[in-house]
């Protein structure tokens, strides 16, 4: 069996269409929404991750600002740009790109945020509402791969989904999303004796460990549908995922690549917080 391809580009392509129209409606009342990024220091990838981002919100009529602050910025130097974003109606969605400079301590940082902007949503308020599933902004990558299986009509409710991986933007919130829509859920990680086993059993296997193609036939189930989040560089330097996509797409029943996959999800959940905050600006009469 040769598996469906998931084809991230074209289910992000089509959200970001829709996030466009809403943009227009809100534009057509004078609000225009704002997304500030943060960007301290020069690392390249940050540095890349940052312009798509600017692209991405530009495109779908966004306004787009970036602070560029050197790696030597003080803690509290950075602190009063985010305080002053809080206070800016002109501006719906901050994100400060991670990592930051040893000498800033992030958690502080992301705790400065105001959740109500908190696009990312790394701030501890807004997780712990998506945990309870309360309304609040939902992790974007998690959301993503959410929105995925919804469009593709993967069948979530009493499935048994499999989490490999337990980071704070990954692994964690994505088994709390699937939680909420009736998945069983199992996580895994890299203290996990015979994973093996756990994730042959898996009805939706989601994959988040940054380990270049670690999941392979063996790991599947027949008929599975498999989400690969890994971004990893192999050893000709092309990006490739966590997941053996030639060896595990014949057995499994869909499957997303890398890239094309996940990767477009996420901003695409990013500029869709961002509009839902400029949306609820606007319901309050502070967006401009
Ligand atoms: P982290 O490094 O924060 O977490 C990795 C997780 O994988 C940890 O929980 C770790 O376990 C687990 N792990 C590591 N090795 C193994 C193993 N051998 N067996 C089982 N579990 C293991 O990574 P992130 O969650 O931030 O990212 C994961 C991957 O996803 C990366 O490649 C990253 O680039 C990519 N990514 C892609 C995004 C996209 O938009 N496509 C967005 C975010 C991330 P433990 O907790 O025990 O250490």
């Amino acid at each position: 069996m040769s598996g469906k391809l998931i084809d991230g580009t074209a289910i992000g392509k089509e959200i970001r269409l829709e996030i466009k129209d809403r943009v227009s409606n809100l534009l057509d009342n004078g609000c225009k929404p704002g997304l500030a990024v943060v960007l301290v220091g020069d690392n390249q990838a940050s540095r890349t991750y940052v312009k798509n981002k600017q692209k991405s919100s530009v495109e779908v009529g966004m306004k787009s600002e970036l602070i560029e602050l050197p790696s030597t910025v003080s803690e509290e130097e950075l602190l009063g740009h985010i305080s002053k974003l809080n206070k800016d109606n002109s501006i719906n969605g901050i994100l400060v790109q991670l990592p930051l400079p040893k000498h800033i301590d992030e958690n502080k940082v992301i705790s400065a945020i105001d959740p109500e902007k908190d696009v990312d949503v790394f701030h501890p308020v807004n997780v712990g509402k998506m945990i309870i599933g309360q309304q609040a902004f939902l992790s974007c990558t998690p959301y993503g791969i959410i929105k995925l299986l919804e469009r593709t009509g993967t069948e979530i409710k009493g499935k048994h989904a499999v989490i490999v991986g337990r980071s704070n933007i990954v692994g964690k919130p994505m088994g709390q999303l699937l939680l909420q829509r009736d998945a069983t859920v199992t996580y895994c990680h890299s203290k996990t004796e015979n994973l093996a086993s756990y994730t042959q059993d898996a009805d939706i296997l989601i994959v988040a460990i940054g380990k270049t193609k670690f999941i392979d036939a063996e790991h599947i189930k027949e008929g599975a549908v498999v989400i690969d989040v890994g971004m990893n560089r192999d050893e000709n330097g092309k990006l490739c995922g966590d997941v053996d996509f030639t060896s595990v797409k014949e057995k499994a029943a869909a499957i997303t690549p890398v890239p094309g996959g996940v990767g477009p999800m996420t901003i695409t959940m990013l500029l869709k917080n961002t509009l839902h905050s400029a949306e609820k600006a606007y319901e309050k009469g502070n967006c401009s």
